[in-house]
């Protein structure tokens, strides 16, 4: 069978004809908890996985493209110092050529590799110092140019007329040159601000990035502590109250179905079977019980009944020849068979009486003393010690001394007899912490063995001897106290000794 179609199958199970309004709520909780949509704890937890992937990716990548963008300005920024430096050694050789008359080859070469920078790059230094300034630093280098071919044309003339014309040219040069070096070095400075502007953003994002990404761990540890550990808790205040003895089912708590819906299905259907399998077990206990009793009625009953057939039987046949004394003595023992098997009778009638007798406000101490009386010879008989410790302001019970005074007698009957060698019952009474009085007989007998520990207080069951015990003081008495809304428990080690506690609820906290 499935896990999910337990209920379906409810019938199959003993004690279950109709469905009853627990297999209701647990038909209900198993479908609420199939019918939800399905998303599982691991497709959460990858999608959250996959965001930080997603997240981080989209990090790199913004950083990736931002050293790229600094690599660039770098490039650029050495090209542009390239430019500079193209155009200060122009400038030295055009020095040379006005103090030492020297070749102006150099200088011209000088400014054609200028140019070509200043060609290739243009876009770029444009977007940097504006399209007006860029024209007036080309129109600067083309007048640079023009004039060191000038100079480099009037070389060839010796007139008088040339070292005029060259002084002019000299001051022009000078002043295109200072100009085009002026270009240069701007935009080397706007170029340096913007790198350095880049390299503060890429700083700026990394350390964002950083913050970013601890905010979303901090987030996922919490989501995971709400999407693991909250369920696992509250699995695990179920569990508690499943041991408690609570077998209503998980009803569920989450709007999706996942993981912990299915083990809380399981769970479910782990209760319904454990709930059944209980009932079965109660059921079977009640049926070998009865067995008990039907066999120990039937036991206790046929014993005197047989003998009292067999006296009649025999006073039937030989009545003349019997003596009067045997005779009498024979109805005599007819008489005990007739008393034994009324006494039977008797108890299992106070075993079975339904109704509940009068109840009234009793001093649980006065029970305890006037039951003592009726055993002190026997005590005494069996060499058996009896210690009393009752506490003076023990509170009143509301109950039925004589039917409290049959099971303290019981208990105190069964203790003695438990030391046939003698030994020590000892009596304590005192309140408890639950607003109940407790009453433990403890004696240092024979035990009872753990075998037949959870029998004692089956009807019928006993260990003693036939016309010793009938097995009904116990379970008499179980049913007295359950009457009085307390309860009787047992503690025994074989060979040690055994202690019966008598719980009763009190209702005053004063003593009569
Ligand atoms: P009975 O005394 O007629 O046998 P009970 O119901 O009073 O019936 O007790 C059932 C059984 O429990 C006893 O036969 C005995 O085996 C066991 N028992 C009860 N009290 C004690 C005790 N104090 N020490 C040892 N065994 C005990």
């Amino acid at each position: 069978m499935s896990q999910f179609e337990f209920i379906s199958s409810s019938e199959d199970h003993p004690g279950s004809s109709s469905a009853t309004e627990e297999e209701i709520l647990a038909k209900a909780a198993h479908q609420a908890l199939s019918e939800r949509p399905r998303i599982s704890v691991r497709l959460r937890i990858s999608l959250v996985f996959l965001l930080c992937f997603l997240l981080t990716s989209a990090i790199t990548v913004a950083l990736i493209i931002l050293i790229s963008r600094i690599s660039e300005r770098q490039f650029f920024l050495e090209t542009v110092a390239n430019f500079h430096f193209e155009i200060l050694q122009a400038r030295r050789f055009e020095k040379n050529f006005f103090l030492y008359d020297a070749n102006l080859q150099d200088a011209l070469d000088q400014i054609t590799k200028a140019k070509t920078i200043l060609e290739t790059y243009e876009a770029e230094i444009q977007s940097v110092i504006g399209n007006e300034d860029f024209e007036k630093m080309r129109s600067s280098l083309e007048q640079y140019d023009q004039q060191l071919h000038h100079l480099f044309r009037l070389r060839q003339d010796s007139s008088l007329q040339r070292s005029k014309e060259q002084e002019i040219i000299e001051k022009e040069l000078r002043a295109a040159g200072t100009q085009i070096l002026q270009y240069a070095a701007d935009v080397i400075l706007q170029e340096r601000y913007r790198m350095h502007t880049l390299i503060h953003t890429s700083t700026l994002t990394a350390t964002g990035s950083l913050v970013l990404l601890l905010l979303l761990m901090i987030y996922m540890a919490s989501f995971l502590a709400r999407q693991i550990v909250r369920p696992l808790n509250r699995l695990e205040r179920h569990t508690q109250r499943i041991a408690a003895g609570d077998f209503s089912p998980i009803l569920p708590a989450r709007k999706y179905r996942d993981e912990f819906s299915n083990l809380t299905i399981a769970m479910n259907t782990m209760v319904y079977e454990l709930k059944s399998h209980q009932e079965e077990l109660m059921q079977s206990r009640k049926m070998a019980a009865v067995g008990t009793l039907t066999a120990g009625i039937a036991h206790e009953l046929n014993n005197p009944l047989n003998n009292i057939s067999l006296i009649t039987e025999s006073l039937l046949d030989d009545f003349d020849d019997y003596p009067e004394n045997q005779k009498k003595k024979m109805l005599g023992d007819i008489f005990t068979q007739v008393e034994r098997a009324s006494g039977t009778v008797r108890n299992l009638l106070d075993f079975t009486r339904m109704e509940k007798p009068a109840f009234v406000s009793l001093n649980i101490k006065e029970v305890i003393t006037a039951t003592l009386k009726l055993i002190t010879n026997e005590a005494m008989l069996n060499n058996v010690e009896l210690e009393l410790d009752l506490n003076d302001d023990l509170p009143l019970i509301k109950g039925n001394s004589r039917n409290l005074q049959q099971v303290f007698l019981n208990i105190f009957l069964n203790g003695i007899q438990a030391m046939p060698t003698g030994g020590k019952l000892s009596i304590h009474a005192a309140k408890t912490d639950e607003r109940l009085i407790r009453v433990d007989v403890k004696d240092t007998g024979s035990g009872i063995s753990a075998e037949h520990l959870d029998k004692i207080f089956d009807p019928f069951f006993t260990t003693k001897e036939v016309g010793m015990g009938t097995g009904l003081g116990l379970s008499v008495s179980y049913g007295i106290i359950e009457k009085h809304n307390g309860k009787i428990s047992v503690q025994s080690q074989e060979g040690a000794g055994t202690i019966f506690s008598v719980f009763l609820p009190y209702t005053m906290n004063h003593t009569k």
